[in-house]
């Protein structure tokens, strides 16, 4: 099973780069921003609770979220991998993706972290904001704290996979087929 974490900061074009590798791997893509996203259009519970953190660029709390991210795991037994998108983004996540995946005999094969300077993120996130209708990215206050939250409370996600040799960084810079190989020359040799 290829499992992969794509990791990095807001705005450093995970989502972009998840829609080219489902294309070409056919692994199941779970994005649990997205997820808050649509039980927030549907109004539900989880929907309004995690509107509460994400209007202020706030991680939800690790315990919904990795309920939230272990149900969707559990109802796709035969995926043939998997990509974490915008997943883990605290250590505690990781640790609980890692139980979970070896609790199913298999385990993250790698995570791959897109590398973008902060102004350029803040830049590509305004500017997404004029059309994407996400709340969280029409204030350049929400956009920076959600910056600060990735360099506080995600970065060490990157560390504890450094740790188990796992991580690697991809420059997030260029055009999106440019880095779109640069991912594909780490992956190839994995599949
Ligand atoms: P994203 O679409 O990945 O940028 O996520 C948008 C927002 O959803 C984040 O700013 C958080 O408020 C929330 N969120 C998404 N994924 C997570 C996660 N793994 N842990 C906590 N909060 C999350």
């Amino acid at each position: 099973m290829l499992n992969l974490i794509l990791f990095g900061p807001p705005g450093s074009g995970k989502g972009t780069q998840a829609e080219n590798i489902i294309a070409k791997y056919g692994i199941l893509h779970i994005s649990t921003g997205d997820m808050f996203r649509y039980e927030l259009s549907n109004n539900t519970e989880l929907g309004q609770l995690a509107k509460s953190y994400m209007d202020k660029g706030e991680l939800v709390p690790d315990s919904v979220t990795i309920a939230m991210l272990e149900k969707r795991v559990n109802e796709n037994p035969d995926a043939k991998g998997i990509i974490f998108d915008g997943f883990p983004r605290t250590v505690a996540q990781a640790e609980a993706l890692d139980a979970l995946l070896a609790s199913k005999g298999t385990e993250i094969t790698t995570l791959l972290s897109l590398e973008v300077p902060t102004e350029e993120l803040v830049a590509r996130l305004l500017n997404r904001g004029h059309s994407s209708g996400r709340a969280d990215d029409k204030d350049e206050s929400i956009i920076r704290n959600r910056i600060s939250v990735y360099h506080g409370d995600t970065k060490p996600v990157f560390d504890y996979y450094d740790e188990k040799r796992k991580a690697i960084s991809i420059q997030g810079v260029g055009s999106i087929d440019d880095i779109f190989c640069s991912i594909q020359e780490q992956l190839d040799p994995l599949v």
